[in-house]
């Protein structure tokens, strides 16, 4: 198993051990009423969605959808976002980076240098307050 997928089971695993007092009800094949500290959650798994939030939000099971899944065996890694699979992270990198040169070896054209930029969270000034500058 690799690293990113053992640490999105810890992740998992954690908010699985969080909410130990969790019912679940099922309505459809798809649809769900989850009893979570006598709340009711209601969580689709089609669509991927809970009234919480967090499972269409952060495309990973939230502890009600994470429930779900658990009361009908299935795996949760089929209802996470690509983008936390250990693929997704790969390509993300497989662009080559390359560091900058020293400071000393850029050749920034001269109307470039002298540009003055400001702070963006500039704040009115005082009279005789002077705003801070910074160049390249
Ligand atoms: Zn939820």
């Amino acid at each position: 198993m690799n690293t990113v997928k053992y640490m999105l089971l810890l992740r998992l695993y954690a908010r699985d051990n969080d909410y130990n007092g969790i019912q679940v009800v099922p309505s459809t094949e798809y649809l769900h009423i989850v009893n979570d500290g006598g709340r009711n959650y209601t969580v689709c798994l089609l669509e991927r969605k809970c009234v919480c939030g967090r499972f269409q939000i952060d495309e990973l099971p939230c502890p009600h959808a994470w429930a779900v899944l658990k009361s009908k065996f299935l795996m949760p890694e089929e209802y996470c976002s690509s983008y936390y699979k250990s693929s997704a992270i790969v390509m993300t990198y497989d662009v080559p980076v390359y560091p900058l040169p020293d400071k000393n070896d850029w050749n920034i054209p001269e109307h470039v240098a002298e540009m003055l930029y400001y702070h963006p969270n500039g704040k009115d000034l005082l009279e005789g307050q002077r705003r801070s500058t910074t160049k390249i």
